[in-house]
């Protein structure tokens, strides 16, 4: 059972977590509303979820398809879901006609699972589903810390060219390995945005980037990222079930 304390500390940790990310973006020279915050999370109960809700809060990330899959029912229509784990093409289906109220999958990393994604929206008649490319920082080029930024352009003009009931609306990233980032993995991402705008010729505006988590949101920010996402310092500390 959810405490009535975790549901409280949510929602207050919560307003504070907003209230940082306005500071950050006005440090930036942003406006206010310039940056969304995903609230992530995964493995925390519906009830937890539901304060934070009430608390006003409309956006929300998990990154298991099953558990979302179980919680998003229990919980409100409106709220908007971003997935942001890895996708395997096998869930898909079960993951968007789960969902209805899925608003998008950040974690797009290769062609095959966004023809998927594509083509299970047109079987199920959805509208078109937004979708990010995710750039493995480190997977792609260790020694760089680069994503080669022409393999995240290839990926963007596919899902563009080919992928018509998707939209391309950003880049994602969750940094190193072991999910921290410095500085200068959120330059590479900001400077594979400006590839991937000039190769599609649609203006920054149209590509977002998602990059920054709990430790390191406010810095992310400053470096232009429009999309945080922040689970522990909402939600606290993640338990997961013992493996015996
Ligand atoms: C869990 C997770 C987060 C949130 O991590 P915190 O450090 O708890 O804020 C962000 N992005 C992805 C992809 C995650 O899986």
């Amino acid at each position: 059972m959810a405490s009535v304390a975790a549901a409280e500390g949510a929602a207050a940790a919560l307003r504070s977590v907003l209230s940082r990310a306005q500071q950050a973006a006005a440090r930036a020279g942003r406006a206010p509303g310039s940056v969304r915050v995903v609230a992530v999370s995964k493995t925390k109960p519906v009830p937890v979820i539901r304060s934070v809700y009430d608390a006003g809060h409309r956006c929300f990330g998990e990154n298991y398809v099953q558990e979302l899959i179980d919680k998003a029912p229990q919980l409100p229509e409106d709220i908007e879901w971003h997935f942001i784990g890895n996708l395997q093409s096998n869930k898909a289906r079960a993951l968007l006609a789960g969902v209805p109220n899925l608003h998008m999958v950040e974690s797009v990393d290769d062609e095959k699972i966004a023809n998927r994604l594509d083509r299970v929206v047109a079987d199920l008649g959805r509208k078109p589903l937004k979708v990010w490319s995710k750039s493995t920082l480190v997977e792609r080029n260790v020694t760089k810390f680069g994503v080669d930024p022409s393999g995240c352009a290839e990926l963007a003009k596919h899902v563009k060219l080919s992928c018509p009931n998707l939209v391309f609306s950003g880049l994602m990233t969750i940094g190193m390995l072991d999910y921290s980032s410095t500085p200068e993995n959120f330059k590479t991402l900001a400077n594979c945005r400006k590839e991937v705008c000039k190769e599609l010729g649609i203006p920054e505006e149209q590509c977002e980037l998602s990059m920054g988590m709990s430790a390191d949101f406010e810095q992310a920010i400053e470096m232009g990222s429009t999309n945080v996402r922040v689970g522990s310092t909402i939600f606290g500390a993640r338990e997961y079930p013992k493996k015996n």
